[in-house]
């Protein structure tokens, strides 16, 4: 089949350039020109060809209409969690997200949508699981009762750790910090798992080839992440010179999740019920995040696009709000944006000789949008066509698609 007439993005020197992607058994095997005569072809005359989009932090398994992180699943069915997931899965894959990360579900039920998704059953992005987030003692753990693995020590670590592999895990993601969207007895620039802790978190990952995603805040949770060798920095928020300097000099990512305050204000029904203390966290601190941001990219941190979808508002399917933020608020170019937001994220994963761009031999995982986002970057929110695994899954200048 030839994905014909379209403009392909090359995310190594940021350009668009005409070209059709030939694409056979899932991957894409040819960058030239169709054959006039061919019968097989998608035809996207005029549209803008980017590489599925790769979305570094998400939590599908949270309802984002409940204005109450705590314990918004309290009344639920034991089915109902997973059917929340896969919907929300379905809603990430038809705005353009063909890979995510998943960096703390609910009682594995996210692991189980994985597998649907892997097995046809359903609709979703290709998804990489962290299962439960492994977190010292805290206010919090009760607070998302399904979400949290509690263990404190090394070798309570190490425990939790593995328990999250056993359940299938893909990697693992650790509490370096405090949260904001947590009790008010936890403060975000408190620092949570100190360095014994995290390094038997990133002994366990690297015994069985993965590695850690570190949520973090705190100026010193950020250093510790990246001195012990943690893959990726969650928000990154109370970063400084020296700490972004280390995250340089030890190629951490910084996983910047900037949407999470506008898109609680944008949803005016859960702001407007949040608990305050939330709200205030959430409003409080967001152009100093934006700053900061700012200022990590200045110092060359290697930035992977996530939107830390599942907090109050922020709801599967906006997902594109993430990069265009980035381009529009933090200093990054666009092309610099739609590197984030793929090629990247697909050297956070080890993935990038599978996906991230559009090359002859990667798996095709292609979006197309009507203009040219180098131009306009709000043109993200207009993806109209998805392939993912050579399969289309929306196409909608194809009717009844
Ligand atoms: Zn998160």
């Amino acid at each position: 089949m030839w994905v014909r007439g379209g403009q392909v993005f090359d995310v190594h020197n940021g350009t668009f350039s005409a070209a059709d992607l030939r694409v056979e058994d899932g991957r894409i095997i040819e960058c030239g020109i169709a054959p006039s005569n061919t019968a097989e072809a998608v035809d996207l005359d005029g549209a803008y060809l980017l590489p599925g989009f790769i979305d570094c932090h998400v939590h599908i398994c949270v309802n984002t209409r409940s204005p109450n992180p705590n314990n918004p699943w309290r009344d639920a069915l034991p089915g109902t969690i997973a059917i929340w997931a896969a919907g929300a899965a379905r809603r990430m894959l038809h705005c353009g997200i063909t890979t995510a990360r998943e960096v703390g579900g609910w009682d594995y039920h996210e692991i189980a949508v994985r597998e649907a998704i892997n097995a046809g059953w359903i609709e979703g992005p290709r998804l990489f699981c962290a299962g439960r987030i492994l977190s010292q003692t805290t206010s919090s753990t009760p607070y998302f009762v399904g979400m949290y693995e509690e263990c404190d020590g090394p070798e309570e670590v190490r425990k939790g750790a593995r328990k999250q592999l056993a359940a299938g895990a893909d990697l693992i993601k650790i509490m370096a910090s405090g949260a904001m969207t947590s009790t008010k007895y936890e403060r975000a620039d408190a620092i949570q798992y100190r360095p014994d802790e995290i390094r038997a978190a990133v002994e366990i990952a690297s015994d069985n080839f993965t590695h850690v995603a570190a949520h973090a805040h705190a100026t010193e949770a950020i250093r510790n992440a990246a001195e012990c060798g943690c893959r990726s920095v969650e928000h990154g928020t109370f970063g400084n010179p020296e700490v972004y300097g280390l995250m340089k000099k030890h190629g951490t990512f910084l996983v910047p999740t900037i949407c999470v305050s506008s898109a609680m204000l944008n949803d005016p029904q859960v702001s407007a019920n949040m608990p305050q203390h939330i709200h205030d966290r959430y409003t409080g601190l967001r152009a100093m995040r934006i700053a900061n941001i700012r200022l990590a990219h200045e110092i060359g941190v290697k930035i992977a696009m996530g939107t830390d979808v599942g907090t109050p508002g922020n709801h599967a399917g906006d997902n594109m709000q993430e990069p265009v933020m980035m381009a529009r608020d933090c200093g990054l170019s666009p092309a610099e944006t739609i590197h984030a937001s793929t090629w990247n994220p697909a050297c956070l994963l080890g993935r990038e000789e599978e996906f991230g761009s559009l090359e002859a031999g990667k798996i095709a995982d292609i979006i197309a949008v009507p203009e040219n986002p180098l131009e306009r970057i709000e043109a993200l929110h207009d993806v109209f066509f998805v392939m993912k695994d050579g399969a289309v899954f929306r196409n909608d200048r194809v009717r009844g698609a």
